[in-house]
């Protein structure tokens, strides 16, 4: 058996092996995130929406043939061996991938193989007509407000730049200013700091689009060090002049979801006071030694102690459910400083996962894109396997349902055939009738 035939069979394995507990959608959806996807050749008079490269990359590949080559945002699978319903995956282009998305001939019908065994029918992210215009001063709404998810989320990262980084204390798995440097080559356009009116403008373009479907929107960007302060402001002081202006004008239309540092109660009561609705701080990684390596500016800046207590902290601010913190899952086992065998990673991230879900936090995941411009993909780091996430699934299923926590609120429709998030399977696995 050669290395393609055995990826085939392992997917087969997992597929009958927790097939009746876990929709084979979850399952495939996360084989594909994991190892990303190559294309064949994409017919340029092909109408899709383009890789927007909304604040990282989320590539494995980022050479100049491929950040100068338009791919779709995201993809959807349907049919094939598995009956797909519809599965909505965030394209991350890998040129090693066993997963190859080409045409057969005909140049507007694509189909995805792994390792030449046909698995779907392929459909590329749906061009809105909001992303083609453009803003009273010139920019482009596909640069300053990208939708993703299907169209479901508007995705405002206002801030392309990091401030961690300047300190070299930038999370290892983290690309967001290299993207930013590759992007701005590529588009001269791209930029690192939006404007308010810029956002306003381009959200008024959303709002009276007919071919609107946005349902959220994200206010985010990279982390502003307090006793480092841009052009003055503190990270607080920044994302709430957006915020204030953005809900002044719209409040109500969607829901607003906001991901910054892990801030005192202060800071969130502004936070909350100018609009936030979801409160997203991210944790990325649940094991103490595994977030103070791996998150270095966080445990500097803050204490990884710390943050987890304000991420508890925040639910008397925001809510009960609210309060939903992201990590990235597949760093645990991640080299030089991971785990080395799989239970070893779940087990330590279901302890994190319980501890937030049993203070009604609703903490979720983002499945790893090594990319190889981070500093984990510059010490050679791969995917993490599929068992994994796997056992990730139903570990954090099992979770939620044991503590009664409702489906989070600004992800758009739950199960298989519905979800439109994205970057993980969580949504897919939810067990929601479909019709
Ligand atoms: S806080 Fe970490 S993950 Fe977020 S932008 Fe900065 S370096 Fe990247």
């Amino acid at each position: 058996m050669n290395i393609n035939s055995e990826h085939n069979a392992e997917l087969d394995y997992f597929i009958e092996k927790f097939g009746a507990s876990l929709n084979h959608e979850a399952i495939i959806k996360e084989d594909i995130l994991r190892l990303g996807v190559s294309f064949g050749e994409v017919s340029p008079e092909k109408n899709f929406s383009g890789k927007s490269y909304f604040i990282f990359s989320f590539n494995v590949d980022n050479d100049g043939d491929v950040i100068n080559k338009k791919y779709p945002e995201e993809i959807s699978i349907e049919n094939g061996p598995y009956n797909l319903k519809r599965t909505i995956i965030s394209v991350r282009i890998n040129k090693t991938s066993p997963y190859i998305i080409r045409s057969d001939g005909n140049s507007e019908e694509y189909k995805l193989y792994l390792n030449d065994i046909f698995m779907g029918d392929v459909y590329f992210s749906p061009e809105k007509s909001y992303m083609l215009k453009k803003t009273s001063s010139g920019k482009s709404v596909r640069d300053v407000a990208p939708t993703i998810e299907w169209g479901y989320l508007i995705y405002l990262a206002v801030f392309r730049m990091c401030q961690y980084f300047e300190n070299q204390t930038e999370c290892a798995f983290c690309d967001m200013n290299s993207n930013y440097l590759n992007q701005k080559k590529a588009n001269k356009n791209y930029s690192a700091v939006k404007l308010v009116e810029d956002v306003l403008d381009s959200l008024s373009i959303i709002e009276s689009s007919d071919d609107s479907e946005a349902g959220a929107y994200t206010l985010t960007g990279g982390s502003i060090i307090d006793e480092i302060k841009f052009k003055g402001d503190t990270e607080i002081d920044f994302y709430v002049r957006f915020l204030e202006a953005i809900e002044e004008k719209f409040r109500g239309k969607w829901i607003s979801k906001v991901v910054v540092q892990a801030h005192t109660q202060k800071n969130l009561k502004r936070l909350k006071t100018a609009g936030a609705y979801i409160y997203h701080t991210n944790f990325e990684v649940w094991d103490k030694n595994l977030f103070e390596n791996i998150c270095p500016g966080k445990s500097k800046f803050i204490g990884r102690d710390e943050w987890v207590k304000r991420i508890v902290d925040a639910v008397s601010v925001f809510g009960e459910y609210k309060v939903i913190p992201n990590f990235v899952a597949g760093i645990e086992l991640s080299k030089p400083f991971g785990f080395n065998n799989i239970d070893d990673a779940v087990n330590s991230t279901a302890e994190g996962l319980e501890f937030f879900m049993s203070n009604n936090v609703i903490p979720r995941y983002t499945t790893w894109c090594p990319e190889k411009t981070s500093k984990l993909g510059k010490l050679g780091n791969s995917s993490a396997p599929l068992e994994y996430y796997v056992k990730l699934l139903l570990k954090w299923h099992e979770l939620h349902y044991k503590h009664n926590l409702p489906i989070p609120e600004g992800y758009g429709a739950a199960g298989a055939g519905k979800a439109e998030f994205s970057v993980s399977a969580f949504m897919d696995a939810f067990k929601v009738e479909t019709t």
